[in-house]
């Protein structure tokens, strides 16, 4: 999309920092570069991390709500 160069599919890892914790995977299915080995995951795959990042935060949110209050 930049380089113009040629995409081919494959997968890469993909690193999402939250508040509070974070996650990575090691492989999402991708189209990758092969001039310069940008990535870009396409709209089903996003769409299916954003619904872990939505459970995650669910999660978390509980996980919060339970953590001892540590003092400043
Ligand atoms: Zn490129």
């Amino acid at each position: 999309m930049y380089c113009q160069g040629l995409m081919q599919r494959g997968f890469a890892p993909l690193h999402i920092d939250r508040n509070g914790y974070h996650v990575s995977f090691e492989a999402v299915p991708a189209w990758i570069c092969t001039q310069c080995g940008a990535s870009y995951i396409e709209e089903p795959e996003v769409q299916e991390v954003q619904s872990m990042m939505e459970a995650l935060d669910k999660s978390t949110a509980r996980l919060k709500a339970t953590t001892i209050p540590v003092a400043a």
